[in-house]
């Protein structure tokens, strides 16, 4: 897709529709001179430099990618009228495209039947979550796993909302038993369960919370702000994470991100609610805003007022050319998924890169190797994780860039039993695989990883003097 000529295209047919409404005069107020334009953009495009490459498959870290050409050239072409989508007022034609791509995610969650809209973040699609849980179950708390988003106990302070941490089991998922011991109690009345936890990707197993907080009468509401696209792929992960990606249709709400993996630019989160009549928790009056149309607008079933018509825009354009289906965003899942449960089996088999633990989704956890065979000390991981992180991002020649994730002495040794305990927390290396590109480039990286994690290694002993 040439994106030039799409964005020049959006431009074109912009002033093409601006012209069917008669000529006016520009006001002098807004000019501004070419030449002073020239040179501050061009220190805008240097000072854009200062950025890391995640566009590359260099660039294997944080949860971080370009957004697809289809969403850019959408999202100018849109953001040219700024259209504002908390009423039909302001965004008569993208609160149709809203609803549309609403409607398809919802789809994918596997909700029969659904309300909800686009918010700007996760962190509001969760807070918007959080809200109607808290209407709905007064006086009670909210149960998640120590994994879980950090955004949630925030979100729940805001709230006046008690939080009650629940443990993970060894692979960072929460703990089911621990869970239902804590329902017992009576203190929660709603479960967030993580569907891809941001440091590990690791999937709760939703399947298995939903039955058990019905028997308590809690609600469930699943944070698939990062993992929810993988229902489009639950063949090509394991049968206890397709289990729990099935079971998102049983949630009463869903948070996800089509910033995050639906190749969007930022600003573009969703929540979804199973049961409909939730929009009275939402009902308010605007003395200004609501006036052309029967309908509910969408300002009246969110929380936040004015959001960007132009990311529905974009993600409308991104889903006709790719849509929620195995082969459609699907593929585009897959090749990372691909790529990191490649990586994975390249890391155990190499002598100085160990896995923390298997990828559930394609999110790879690993740290250099001891040398020879003796037991990992968690003070030595943490060092040496975090020299492979600084040497390969400050590299002059073939820089990578990974992430590094704090781990708890007891989460490592779940792992690793052998691991020699000298401190409370260590570090891991940490590598969010959410390109495609990362499949085609995987031996490469790998190979980088592998050369800076044996410079971790204490030298040789000299021979001779
Ligand atoms: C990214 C993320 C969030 C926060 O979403 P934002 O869009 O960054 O506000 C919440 N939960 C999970 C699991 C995430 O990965």
């Amino acid at each position: 897709m040439e994106l030039g000529y799409w964005l020049g295209r959006g431009v074109d047919a912009f002033q093409e529709w601006a012209r069917t409404y008669g000529a006016f005069a520009a006001h002098s107020a807004t000019a501004v001179d070419e030449a002073a334009c020239a040179v501050a953009f061009e220190e805008l495009l240097a000072r854009l430099r200062g950025s890391y490459p995640f566009f590359h498959p260099c660039y294997a870290g944080q949860m971080l990618k370009p957004p697809h050409p289809a969403a850019v050239a959408g999202y100018v072409a849109a953001m040219l009228v700024n259209s504002n989508n908390h009423a039909l007022d302001g965004g008569p034609a993208t609160s149709v495209m809203e609803e549309e791509v609403v409607e398809q995610l919802a789809e994918m969650a596997g909700f029969a039947v659904h309300l909800g809209h686009l918010t700007s973040s996760g962190t509001q699609a969760n807070l918007e979550a959080l809200f109607v849980a808290r209407e709905s179950r007064p006086g009670t708390g909210v149960a998640v796993s120590v994994e879980a988003h950090y955004t949630h106990a925030r979100m729940c302070h805001l709230l006046g909302v008690p939080v009650h941490t629940v443990p993970v089991d060894d692979r960072g998922r929460m703990d089911v038993g621990e869970l239902e011991r804590l329902l017992a109690t009576g203190v929660a009345g709603t479960v967030v369960a993580t569907t891809g936890t941001t440091a590990l990707g690791a999937v709760d197993p939703l399947h298995r919370i939903v039955p058990l907080a019905r028997r308590y009468g809690a609600r469930v509401h699943a944070d698939a702000a990062y993992g929810g696209f993988f229902r489009l792929l639950q063949t090509s992960v394991a049968p206890e994470t397709a289990h729990a990606l099935r079971a998102l249709a049983q949630c009463d709400s869903v948070a996800i991100d089509p910033h995050k993996h639906g190749l969007q630019p930022y600003g573009c989160g969703a929540v979804l609610f199973g049961d409909p009549d939730v929009a009275r928790f939402f009902r308010h009056d605007s003395p200004y805003t609501y006036f052309t149309s029967r309908r509910p607008h969408l300002g009246e079933i969110s929380l936040e007022c004015s959001r960007s018509g132009a990311a529905a825009a974009a993600l409308w354009l991104t889903l006709k050319l790719l849509p929620l289906t195995p082969d459609g965003l699907g593929a585009v899942l897959a090749a990372g998924r691909r790529a990191a449960v490649r990586w994975a089996g390249l890391i155990g088999a190499s002598p100085y890169l160990d896995p923390y633990q298997p990828p559930e989704l394609d999110i790879v956890t690993y740290h250099p190797a001891a040398p020879g065979s003796s037991p990992p000390r968690l003070s030595w991981i943490g060092t040496a994780s975090h020299e492979v992180l600084h040497r390969g991002m400050n590299a002059k020649e073939d820089p990578v860039f990974l992430s590094v994730a704090r781990v708890t002495a007891g989460a490592f040794t779940a792992r690793r039993a052998d691991a020699v305990v000298d401190s409370d927390t260590t570090h891991v290396l940490r590598s969010v695989l959410m390109k495609p590109e990362s499949e085609l480039y995987l031996e490469r990286l790998h190979e980088r990883v592998e050369h800076l994690a044996k410079a971790s290694w204490p030298a040789p002993p000299r021979c001779g003097r």
